[in-house]
């Protein structure tokens, strides 16, 4: 077994306006870094289109089909001053979720040890009624609730290493007590929710929140301290990563001070809670990160211990 990579050029059909920062030329550098030689032994998946259907696990009818009508024929429209729809939206959309969806078949199938989603656009601030944040489907929650609805797990646990909250997973999480769900962020930032005190109908969120300009040192002893604990007591059948590499130092829209090391170093972490207790088994799905470079880097630093973890 090794390390999956799912991808589908659909997602360079959602666009965005010019100066937008969650944009095609993402994924175009995600891409790129994944071509080096080092990842010649990734098993390539296309990105499967999500039947609209599969989208209720997160998300009301309603709401569905309001974003499907919304979507344009021409052009861009917003949501909201963050969130827009171009016609290749919900095409794109559909597809991240297939994508997911992909990886906990193949993850555990047993296809793949683990699996990584490069898909845009993100998922984790869309919640079950509301789209926002450049995100439409909650596919990190979605396909939580599909490895405990369709394959009958007992317990899924998602980690959001994202810098910002991710209120949509939350959302929909909430009162899944099968879910755990834990989420390191900056303090105050967008969208503002993440509290410690928020922690789900039945305890299953674990909220910690950083303060601007933590760094490296601060981020790896919170992880220490809370996250690791909590994933490791909870012992999840499969674990769900909300991989953004927005902590960056680099990156334009928040004020932590990672690096790719870093995010390398917490992917090793969390291939051990997964190793502990599911046969290594990891989801891991493209979030935000907008600083291109950093970007880049800090995608193939997490799917290198992906694939070492993998092997
Ligand atoms: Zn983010």
């Amino acid at each position: 077994m090794t390390t999956a990579l799912i991808t589908h050029p659909d997602a360079l059909t959602h666009v965005t306006p010019p100066g937008h920062p969650e944009r095609v030329a993402r994924i175009e550098a995600v891409n790129e870094a994944l071509t080096a030689p080092e990842f010649t032994f990734l098993i390539r998946e296309a990105a499967p289109l999500a039947d609209a259907s599969q989208a209720l696990n997160g998300h009301p009818q309603g709401y569905i089909d309001k974003l499907r009508a919304a979507v344009p024929v021409s052009g861009e429209v917003a949501l909201d001053p963050d969130t827009w729809l171009s016609p290749g939206s919900w095409q794109a959309a559909l597809r991240g979720l297939g994508g997911c969806l992909r990886a906990v078949d193949m993850v555990l199938g047993g296809e793949a040890r683990n699996a990584f989603v490069a898909m845009r656009p993100p998922g984790h601030h869309a919640e079950a009624r509301r789209a926002m944040g450049f995100c439409l489907l909650s596919n990190a929650a979605i396909a939580a609730k599909y490895a405990l609805d369709h394959h009958g797990l007992a317990r899924v646990a998602v980690m959001d290493f994202d810098v910002h909250h991710g209120n949509g997973t939350q959302d929909i999480l909430w009162d899944e007590p099968r879910a755990l769900f834990v989420s390191t962020h900056q303090m105050p930032l967008y969208p503002g929710t993440g509290a410690p005190d928020e922690r789900g109908a039945h305890d299953n969120i674990l909220n910690v929140p950083l303060p601007p300009h933590s760094d490296g040192a601060r981020f790896r002893a919170e992880v220490e301290r809370q996250v690791l604990p909590r994933l490791d007591g909870f012992a999840p059948d499969l674990l769900i990563v909300s991989a953004g590499f927005d902590a960056h130092r680099a990156d334009p829209l928040a004020q932590l001070d990672l690096g790719a090391e870093d995010f390398a170093w917490v992917t090793e972490r969390l291939c051990d809670i997964a190793d502990a207790h599911c046969g290594g088994r990891v989801v891991s799905t493209l979030e935000g990160g907008y600083d291109l470079d950093a970007l880049a880097a800090s995608v193939a630093a997490h799917v290198k211990v992906l694939m070492e973890r993998g092997a």
